[in-house]
């Protein structure tokens, strides 16, 4: 294979990079009439999609993209299918207490289990590999949060897929002085988030549903009789539509709740070059599961089907910019590169091929939303953090259940139609966003000061 990585300065996604050439589809250029006019083009937007047409084959179902398909987090991510919800577990608990959090858990067991079947019986070319993950301390006081952590999950009894284990055992399976004990949590996969985007298109579209690309929603209108959606080459006139638009909702057009329900926060990755053989042995990573640590600020580490690996996080910035525009990152590009080779000093001359980064959205209490805005016509989802790959899988599930109108197990699921608390002003957003990375870097520092530096 070719390596198709380019100057960093590029500003798609390694993944939309490495995917090669894409068509996207002829944006919107009439005006249509439709039952659900899905706005969005990622996950949740065309999870919906298909679910919806699968259960109702008549009914026309659009769904809008403003970019190409695999422009948003879906495109861009890194790809873990896991069972993560909110913030920590710690947090869920305090603030929704017992039941919510084992709800949770169940809803995200029942994620990656669906969002890997969809993979498997619709023979999707993702790279879907079902590893498990390892959760990672460096330093006593991470490793001590992190054993209050396991007890917790064990006292909730959701810990089926968890095991402990030591610093032999962490040191053995991934040759890293660093690392003094984790969790493996043998239920969580990785995919190919481009590949998987695309791959959903295809099947969303040969059930019939009709896709437009560089097709931005400018104006949502509402009539007693109907939603009408503009895009600058056409209009959807439809009787109920869904905001699909995760982290970029602040900037859809009237819907003015939808203004303070999330900020975008961003979070930077990096890519290697494909490791040698010699390179692979001298790390061990046999198993090649991902892996993550338990900082406030938590990095993730991840392989590809071809040797490279992802690093991301260890830093997330707040901007005042419109998420659709690439904000480059250099400081948390090097930082990602200087975490590697602290973990991995046998690593030190490889060379970084690619960087990138993408907003999540974050709502103020930390956990995400599937609500009805104003009324049961207009369905928006968000909130997801960087854990949203499973869970908007299965949120398309959801959502197409709550269009049908239908009560079910997943429309019962507490984050549908619970009141969130909204954010009055961009200003103090941004500025919470900004004191809330202060305190959770501070936080870092303090737990790993005693380590060598980095
Ligand atoms: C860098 C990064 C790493 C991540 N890593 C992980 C991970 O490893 N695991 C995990 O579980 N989650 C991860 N996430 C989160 C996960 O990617 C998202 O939660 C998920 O992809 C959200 O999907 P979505 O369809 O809701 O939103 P998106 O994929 O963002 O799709 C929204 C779409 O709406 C379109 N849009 C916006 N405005 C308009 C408009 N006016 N008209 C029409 N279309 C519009 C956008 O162009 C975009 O394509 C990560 C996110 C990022 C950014």
């Amino acid at each position: 294979m070719t390596d198709k990585t380019a100057s960093p300065s590029d500003d798609k996604s390694f993944w939309q990079h490495d995917y090669g050439h894409y068509s996207p589809n002829a944006p919107l250029t009439e005006n249509l009439k439709a039952d659900v006019a899905i706005i969005g083009g990622g996950y949740t937007g065309l999870n919906t999609a298909w679910q919806f047409k699968k259960d109702n084959p008549n009914a026309r179902v659009v769904v809008l993209e403003a970019a190409v398909i695999g422009f948003g987090a879906s495109g861009r991510n890194a790809g873990f299918s896991t069972k993560l919800f909110g913030l920590e577990p710690e947090m869920v608990l305090l603030r929704w207490g017992k039941q919510k959090m084992i709800d949770a858990h169940h809803y995200l067991k029942m994620a990656v289990a669906h969002t890997r079947n969809l993979i498997e019986e619709n023979g999707f070319q993702s790279d879907y590999r079902h590893t498990g993950l390892v959760r990672i301390s460096y330093s006593e006081m991470q490793l001590g949060r992190l054993k209050k952590t396991h007890q917790l999950l064990q006292d909730l009894g959701i810990d089926g897929d968890l095991k402990w284990q030591d610093k032999t055992q962490v040191q053995q399976d991934f040759h890293s002085e660093r690392f003094i004990g984790g969790i493996y949590e043998s239920d969580t996969g990785y995919l190919n988030p481009c590949k998987q985007v695309r791959e959903l298109k295809r099947l969303t579209e040969s059930a019939g549903v009709s896709i437009y690309e560089t097709s931005p929603v400018t104006h949502i209108e509402r009539t007693a009789s109907a939603i009408i959606v503009k895009t600058p080459g056409g209009n959807v006139t439809a009787d109920k539509i869904v905001v699909a638009t995760n982290a970029y909702s602040r900037q859809v057009p009237d819907t003015r709740k939808l203004k303070t329900r999330q900020f975008p926060l961003w979070t930077y990755q990096v890519v290697t070059e494909p490791l040698s053989s010699d390179q692979w042995k001298s790390i061990g990573w046999k198993e090649r599961q991902s892996f993550g640590d338990n900082r406030q600020m938590l990095h993730y580490y991840r392989p590809t089907v071809d040797g490279r690996i992802v690093i991301g996080g260890g830093d997330a910035v707040v901007y005042r910019t419109d998420p659709m525009d690439e904000v480059p990152s250099p400081m948390s590009w090097q930082h990602c590169e200087a975490h590697l080779k602290w973990i991995y000093p046998q690593l030190r001359d490889v060379r970084i091929a690619y960087r990138w980064g993408g907003p999540v959205s974050v709502n103020t209490d930390m956990v995400p939303e599937i609500s009805f805005i104003d009324d049961e016509r207009i369905i928006y989802s968000g909130g997801c953090f960087g854990h949203g790959v499973a869970l908007t899988h299965l949120n398309g599930r959801t959502i197409a259940d709550l269009l049908e109108g239908k009560k079910t197990e997943l429309t019962d699921f507490w984050i549908v139609n619970r009141k969130s608390i909204s954010m009055s002003s961009d200003t103090l957003s941004f500025l919470g966003g900004r004191a809330a990375r202060g305190v959770l870097k501070a936080w870092d520092w303090w737990e790993e000061r005693s380590l060598k530096s980095r």
